[in-house]
């Protein structure tokens, strides 16, 4: 058995969800590019090539991963590149996508061999979540105004609009992608391409596919144009859990289990969006599920059991790829989970474990 703390990516959970991306992608005529800043967890691109387009980025290095590792078509995208990124960035990139009219005149010689795109924000967004909303009041997440958009139109083929967040209401969206239509019509007639972004949950149960594909269709045929996704949750969702073991059990008014993760160090974006890891729920047997950092917050959240806990036993946390290990750190020193792969057969495959030698290198 291997030892805990490790991220279990569950393959044929991933398939799942690829196997409606392509359906979706075959439907929809859209392309479906991998968002690296969700999820990029290398080891597990194999399982993920056949069934997309390619990935896109949020930084240099991201780009370059998701060139080297995932392969097919590349976008970059960054909120600003600098002057020193700039040509690695292009050699990398199939597609550049500047996030304002500012970048795109900045590097206009540079970037003139490849296809260039503009970031378009239709100043509406679905999150609920002022951190995470890109059309929160002064964004600098993209241009808005459309005389300033046709003044460059020559220079770009496309645009790219993310303004989803785990959108699983199809009519809202529908609505959505209607107003960007009559808004933004005189920009959306002159390009190839239109990558509506991320944030659509379309692999989550119950979810209307075939009528997500119909409405990208539409969309494309009105305009002309090749449309992209950029799943991140949707493509990982449910894939993968964080398996942990009790190190320690007090009562403190409360039973409490101490576990060899933290929440701060492993599942970060669980406490910085005040949610609650999805633990066991079934049984008699309740406990709060505690991190083993020193900070008084690191609690992964209530769960309940069929049997009193023990030292030893084994935790499952579901849903721990998307936002997870992509911001794992390493905070109080506490030692990084492995990473190991669920394969068809139930077999588990271990495929990265970090040492005292990776805590030494991430600083000096
Ligand atoms: C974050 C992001 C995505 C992926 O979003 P998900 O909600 O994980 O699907 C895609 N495109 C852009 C530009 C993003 O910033």
């Amino acid at each position: 058995m291997i030892p805990t703390p490790y991220y279990l990516i569950d393959k044929a959970r991933l398939l799942e969800n690829m196997r409606k991306i392509e359906r979706l992608r075959q439907r929809s005529g859209a392309k479906a590019l991998l968002a690296l800043k969700c999820f990029a967890t290398w080891s597990a691109f194999d399982t993920m090539r056949d069934y997309m387009d390619g990935t896109t980025s949020s930084s240099l290095f991201e780009l370059r991963l998701g060139r080297e590792k995932f392969g097919k078509e590349t976008h970059a995208y960054s909120v600003a590149w600098s002057d020193r990124e700039i040509d690695e960035a292009i050699s990398y990139a199939d597609k550049i996508i500047f996030n304002t009219v500012g970048q795109l005149e900045r590097f206009d010689t540079q970037s003139a061999g490849i296809q260039r795109g503009l970031r378009l924000n239709p100043r509406f967004s679905t999150s609920g979540f002022d951190l995470a909303d890109p059309a929160r009041p002064f964004s600098r997440l993209g241009e808005w105004d459309v005389a300033k958009i046709m003044g460059v139109i020559d220079k770009i083929t496309g645009v790219m609009i993310h303004y989803n967040c785990e959108n699983r209401d199809f009519a809202l969206f529908d609505q959505q992608l209607t107003r960007i239509e009559d808004e933004f019509a005189p920009v959306l007639e002159k390009l190839d391409w239109v990558s509506l972004g991320g944030g659509i949950h379309f692999t989550g149960e119950g979810y209307p596919l075939d009528d997500l594909a119909d409405r990208l269709r539409a969309f494309s045929e009105r305009f002309g144009v090749q449309v992209y996704l950029e799943p991140g949750e949707a493509s990982i969702t449910n894939s993968t859990t964080l398996e942990v073991s009790v190190l320690d059990i007090l009562d403190n008014g409360k039973q409490l289990a101490i576990v060899d993760s933290s929440i701060e160090a492993h599942m970060l974006d669980l406490l910085i969006y005040r949610e609650n890891a999805k633990l066991p729920q079934e049984g008699e047997h309740a406990y709060q599920i505690c991190g083993k950092s020193c900070l008084a917050g690191d609690i992964f959240g209530d769960a309940r059991f069929p049997a009193p806990l023990s030292v030893g036993d084994r935790i499952s946390v579901r849903d721990a790829a998307g936002y997870t290990m992509v911001k794992k750190n390493w905070f109080n020193g506490v030692n990084m989970p492995a990473i190991a792969i669920r394969e068809l057969d139930g077999t588990e495959r271990l495929v990265r474990e970090f040492t005292f030698e990776d805590y030494l290198s991430s600083l000096s």
